[in-house]
This record gives C-alpha cells, structure tokens and sequence, in this order.
C-alpha cells in the first residue's frame, strides 16, 4: 500500500485549500457565533464545482486510493469544521445508498441531496437515538409493513442536516427480535408532515453544521424506498432467523467507510489549532522577545505539528517503518516502539522501554515526548528525589 500522495491529489488538495482560505476561512467566526447553516458557503462551492453529486462521483469515488476525501475534508476543516461539514455532511447518506442501495435508489435520490448551484440541499443519516448512541443494536424507530407502504415511527437524536434535508436516510428496525441484523434504511424523500426536526442542539464546536432531533410519526413511504429493495431485505431477514451470518447492517458499513474522513477531520482542526499558536507565539512579545523564543514553549508547539504529522500518517505499514528504522541505524533493528505507536494511532498501549538507561529522576523515556509514555516505572518519592534517606 502506498499513502504517499499522487499529482492529482496535491492539484485537489491545492485547489480545496485555496477554497476554505478564500471561502471558508472569512466567514467562519461568523457562522460559529451565529450558529446558522452557512448556505451562501455552500452555494458558492456548489458553483466552483467543490459540493455537489458529480465532485462525489467525479474525484472522490473515482479515485482508487481512498485518500482524496480525506485530503479535502482536512482541507475544508483547516479552514473551519462547521462549515466543512455542512459541505460533507451529506456524504453520509449518500454513502449509504452508494453501498447499499439499488443503482436506481441511487440515481432517484442523490441528485435530490445537493440540489443545484442556485439552490443547493443537502441530506441527512438518521441513526443515532436517545437510548441508542454506540449500541447500533438498540434503534427503537420501528418500520411496520402495511400493505404497499411502510409506516416509520421514532425519534432520532444529534442528526447532522436532521430536519433541514430534503432526504432523510433513517435507519429503523423491522425486527427487533434480530438486533442489528432485523435493521434497514429507508429513504424519506421532502414534504411530508409525518417528519419533523426535534430539537435543535445548542454546541461547543463545530456550531456552523445543523444538529438535530428527528420525529417520525406515521410515516408512510412506498415499500420500494427501503435501501437494496424489498427482496434483499427480506432475505436478509430469513437468513437472520436461520441463524446464518450476517450480511452487515447499512448503518454499520457507512461508518466502516466513513470514520477515515472524521480522523481526517480532526487532523484539519489540529493543523489549524497548531498554525494560529504558532502565529501567535511569533507575535506576542514579553520580557523583550517573541515569546516563541522560549524552548518551553517552541517545543509544545513542536510537539502539536509533530503529533498532527503522525496523526496523519497513522496508516503507514509498522513493517515499512522498521525497514526505514533500521536504515536510520537504530541499535536493535526494531522499529522505535514509541514512533510504531503513534504511527498505529494506538495511544493507551503499553510501550517497552528499548533503553536500560532511564532518566533517574522521570524514569520514563524522552523520545517521543514524555506525555506521550506510560511511565516506565511508578513515580514514588524515592525515584523523584534520589537522595531521600
Ligand atoms: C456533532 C454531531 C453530529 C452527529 N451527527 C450524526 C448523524 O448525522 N447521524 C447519526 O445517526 N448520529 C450522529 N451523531 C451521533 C453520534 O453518532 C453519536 O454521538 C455516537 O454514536 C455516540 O453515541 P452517544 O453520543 O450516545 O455516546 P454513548 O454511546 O453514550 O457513549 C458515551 C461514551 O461511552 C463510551 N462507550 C460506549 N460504549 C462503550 C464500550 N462498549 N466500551 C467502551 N466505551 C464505551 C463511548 O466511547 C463514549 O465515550 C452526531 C453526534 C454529534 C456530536
């Protein structure tokens, strides 16, 4: 696997930077404060081509590597996560149907997601629930087939464009005896009464995106707006009941292919958070000098661009790196247990000390940066003041 980055995806990666400083970047405090959905955002990167189904299908689908979603989501949350996501947000149920839906779910519904450049709209994944957060398991909006219809009753919670799309994607269960498995998604085209935005969540971050409930009170839909058709799902259903393994659940697939792109996300928001330190740092003068000068604050800073960088480079093969490792002329020729780890994005694991020889008084090791280690043995009066009796 290679993840250094093609030509195609720097000219994309240059061209959707340019868009969030140009764009996105001015008006962000002003949607943050204001918590409003920043729809003129949204309609100038519909017109320069950035939001809309044909850039999804176009440049992100289209490229084999995976990469050039989460290198223009980084982008546009370097400039400001809200506004990002309402860009993004309706990827999620367009993932949805792409993966799991017909191809003429597909070509009936997404193109109602963005709309167009003079009025662009957008779509939401309703899966989360008030008793039903990490537990996909535990949905309580129920479908009930009636006839030619089903009927969609529930409440969802913390939905992103919740009540403000023109389609809803609501995951809902038609048999509750199957957990999970006796799930599946139904398409709620705009316009009708039977679904109404809850509450509207009131955020500490990413304020410019919409969150909020969703309410589904008799809500009837034609049998064939169930996401893969009517058939798969009561195969699938069978096979449910027949013990047999599961076929996966749609809410579950999306966010298999979807969390790369929230890790990227967080990566834009860190690059950012760590340029306007920076800056700062440069700026702001005490006792004399920029207050960047100071190795206490120079290495904090060297500390955030150096745990982004890792952040985003947490895919790379551990076995690549200890090849590059040992070309470094490591002494053991295994690749450096702390770099490994950030590298795995697996914080918590226990790294083994390579050195016998510990700092005595921090006892823990100094590369990477200390905060990053478990201690390597606990801290008792004696190790922080070696010569107490
Ligand atoms: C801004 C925003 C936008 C969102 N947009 C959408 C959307 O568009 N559609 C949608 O359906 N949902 C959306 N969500 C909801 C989101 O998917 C849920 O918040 C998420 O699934 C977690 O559920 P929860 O908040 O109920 O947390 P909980 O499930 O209650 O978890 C609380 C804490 O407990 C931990 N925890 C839970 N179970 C375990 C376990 N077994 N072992 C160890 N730790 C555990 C969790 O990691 C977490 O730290 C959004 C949420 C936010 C904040």
């Amino acid at each position: 696997m290679d993840f250094e980055l093609s030509e195609d995806h720097l000219t994309t990666q240059k061209w959707v930077h340019e868009f969030a400083e140009k764009e996105i970047r001015p008006v962000a405090a002003h949607y943050d404060e204001a918590e409003e959905f920043p729809w003129p955002v949204l309609k100038r990167a519909a017109e320069v081509g950035l939001f809309g189904l044909e850039f999804y299908l176009e440049t992100l689908a289209a490229d084999p590597s995976g990469l050039m979603f989460p290198v223009c989501f980084e982008e546009t949350c370097w400039g400001c996560a809200g506004i990002s996501l309402g860009i993004w947000g309706s990827g999620l149920p367009l993932t949805t149907l792409a993966y799991s839906g017909t191809p003429e779910q597909l070509l009936q519904w997404a193109p109602l997601m963005f709309g167009t450049a003079d009025d662009p709209k957008v779509g939401a994944l309703c899966v989360t629930e008030p008793d039903a957060g990490s537990d996909v398991s535990a949905l309580r909006t129920r479908a009930r087939r009636d006839g030619d219809e089903w009927v969609l009753n529930g409440q969802k919670v913390f939905i992103t464009n919740g009540g403000i799309a023109s389609v809803h994607v609501v995951v809902a269960t038609v048999d509750p005896a199957l957990g999970h498995r006796g799930q599946a998604a139904f398409i709620v085209g705009p316009g009708n009464p039977g679904l109404r935005q809850g509450k509207k969540e009131r955020k500490l971050g990413i304020r410019a995106s919409h969150t909020a409930g969703v309410l589904l009170e008799d809500y009837r839909i034609p049998l064939e707006d169930v996401v893969g058709g009517v058939e798969r799902l009561e195969a699938k259903l069978e096979q449910a009941r027949s013990e047999g393994p599961s076929r996966g659940s749609a809410a579950l697939k999306t966010f298999e292919m979807t969390r790369p792109s929230v890790a990227a996300q967080a990566v834009g928001i860190a690059r950012a958070a760590f340029e306007f330190s920076r800056d700062y740092a440069k700026e702001r003068t005490q006792f004399g000098r920029p207050i960047i000068d100071n190795q206490g604050v120079a290495f904090k800073l060297a500390d955030m661009a150096m745990e982004s960088d890792a952040a985003r480079l947490r895919g790379i093969d551990v076995e690549a790196e200890g090849r590059r490792d040992r070309g470094l002329g490591h002494r053991t020729g295994d690749p450096d247990p702390g770099r490994v780890r950030l590298r795995q994005g697996l914080p918590g694991r226990e790294v083994v000390p390579r050195r016998e020889d510990l700092h005595p008084v921090r006892g823990d090791l100094r590369d990477p940066a200390d905060r990053d280690q478990p201690r390597a043995r606990p801290l008792s009066p004696k190790s922080l003041f070696p010569l107490t009796p």
